[in-house]
């Protein structure tokens, strides 16, 4: 078999891994380049190999930087099935319409601004091509192997990431040898996630390393959560969150709700607005067997949250002035209707920002957590006066510690370990780190690097 990295090589996004033999491709992952423009044009380049050859395609997780190209492979003659557990493609079902109809919306107004070098910009898919990719969907479970393409088990184990998260293990039949994709792996003790099961056998061993050279403040989120919103409330302000609408959203409603029941912050209300990330609460609430939150817990969530669906309502929620906590997508500020609220908000002291996870390079929330003195949105410059705050223990990445507890817990003795998805020198830590600690020989592969598995 033949690996070959179509992405995330120095930089967290854009998750692609081609496994091949002489007959057959199994395509680990397609996700979207997001982040700085030279990532993002990456998306529009031809895709490395023929579609049309590829058999079929699996699914580490719903997240866009995973998931995020499936429509334009469709588009562009992807035939196959695409494997995944239950709620990743539940989520997918949620995540890759509205991308495709974020394409529309971005071509059209590039159109509009006459800001495309070309005469009629074209979205990369539309919503309409996404719903046809989810028909080619087949939603699996954990631990049940099958046969994606003729010769090639996997098997999906939890990775404690977000809902439905997975490693994804390839074994080659004719040799029995096996490559481990990490996919994103999650906390150790996560709030709302159990952690990722240990893996117990692999040849090869593709591993992320996002947070490679940053461990996680040893803070308590609930009472640094608790200590922001009392004393933004206490002068008056709002508390935005700007949250990933999957994972982090669900997190933060729970420890929100909590400390407000244990009387750790007054009385407020608590907006949701996002209509992906309500979506996906409901999905999370669905899946209660798959995470720590009991059913009374996501009752409590859905009790007090007050949540905002239409534009109209995000609208009048932009108009509001009292003491209040809005949880927003995007998780980076990079698009959706966080940025109107942060267009109100960032001017005035009063109130807070919280981030509440990784923020790549390029993106607003990374030059706001870096110290911004003004941000550029919808075209126009806003000072920042708020208070920013960057949460990261509330991520939903292992940091490099846990990453190398989550490895100890196993039996795993690889051969050759890859070290993907993270920024250059967070990669080649993490590398490092492996090689030290287990002794096991690790690189960090260049983008359209094949190695023989
Ligand atoms: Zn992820």
């Amino acid at each position: 078999m033949k690996l070959r990295f179509l992405g995330a090589t120095g930089t967290v996004t854009g998750s692609r891994y081609l496994l091949s033999d002489d007959k057959h491709r199994l395509l680990v992952d397609c996700g979207m380049y997001q982040g700085v423009k030279n990532l993002r044009r990456r998306n529009w380049a031809a895709f490395p190999v023929d579609p049309s050859t590829i058999n079929a395609v699996v699914l580490t997780h719903a997240h866009i930087d995973h998931s995020g190209y499936l429509p334009a492979l469709v588009k562009n003659g992807f035939k196959g099935k695409i494997y995944c557990t239950k709620a990743t493609y539940e989520l997918c079902e949620v995540l890759l319409p509205d991308a495709g109809f974020l394409q529309e919306e971005e071509a059209k107004y590039a159109y509009r601004k006459k800001y495309s070098k070309h005469e009629k910009p074209e979205p990369l898919f539309t919503e309409k091509d996404a719903r046809k990719a989810l028909e080619q969907f087949e939603p699996l479970h954990y631990h049940k192997p099958f046969e994606p393409a003729k010769g090639m088990q996997v098997t999906f184990t939890p990775a404690g990431h977000i809902l439905g998260s997975s490693c994804v293990h390839v074994s080659e039949a004719s040799t029995g040898r096996t490559v481990v994709f990490s996919g994103d792996v999650g906390r150790q003790k996560d709030i709302i996630m159990r952690s990722p099961e240990p893996i117990h056998s692999a040849n090869v061993l593709v591993c992320e390393s996002t947070y490679g050279d940053r461990l996680h403040e040893d803070s308590d989120p609930e009472q640094t959560l608790s200590e922001i919103i009392s004393r933004t409330a206490g002068r008056g302000g709002i508390v935005l969150i700007p949250a990933f609408a999957v994972g982090r959203a669900q997190m933060l409603l729970y420890v929100i709700h909590k400390i407000m029941a244990d009387g750790k912050i007054p009385k407020l209300p608590v907006f949701l607005n996002s209509p992906m990330a309500i979506k996906a609460t409901e999905i999370f609430c669905r899946h209660n067997k798959e995470h720590k939150l009991s059913i009374a817990q996501c009752e409590l969530i859905d009790r007090n949250t007050e949540f905002v669906r239409t534009v109209e309502e995000s609208i009048r929620l932009g108009a509001v002035r009292y003491p209040c906590v809005i949880i927003s997508a995007s998780g980076m500020a990079s698009g959706g209707r966080v940025l109107h609220h942060l267009k109100t908000l960032l001017p005035n002291p009063r109130n807070s920002i919280v981030f509440a996870g990784f923020q790549a390079p390029g993106t607003r929330g990374d030059a706001l957590v870096n110290g911004a003195e003004s941000v550029k949105i919808h075209g126009e410059y806003w000072p920042v006066k708020a208070d920013i705050h960057n949460l990261d223990s509330l991520s939903a990445h292992g940091d490099y510690n846990e990453i190398l507890t989550w490895l100890e817990q196993g039996t795993v003795q690889p051969e050759k370990v890859f070290v993907t998805h993270g920024e250059p020198v967070a990669s080649d830590l993490m590398r490092r780190r492996i090689q030290e600690r287990f002794g096991w020989q690790a690189t960090v592969p260049d983008l359209f690097e094949e190695v023989e598995i």
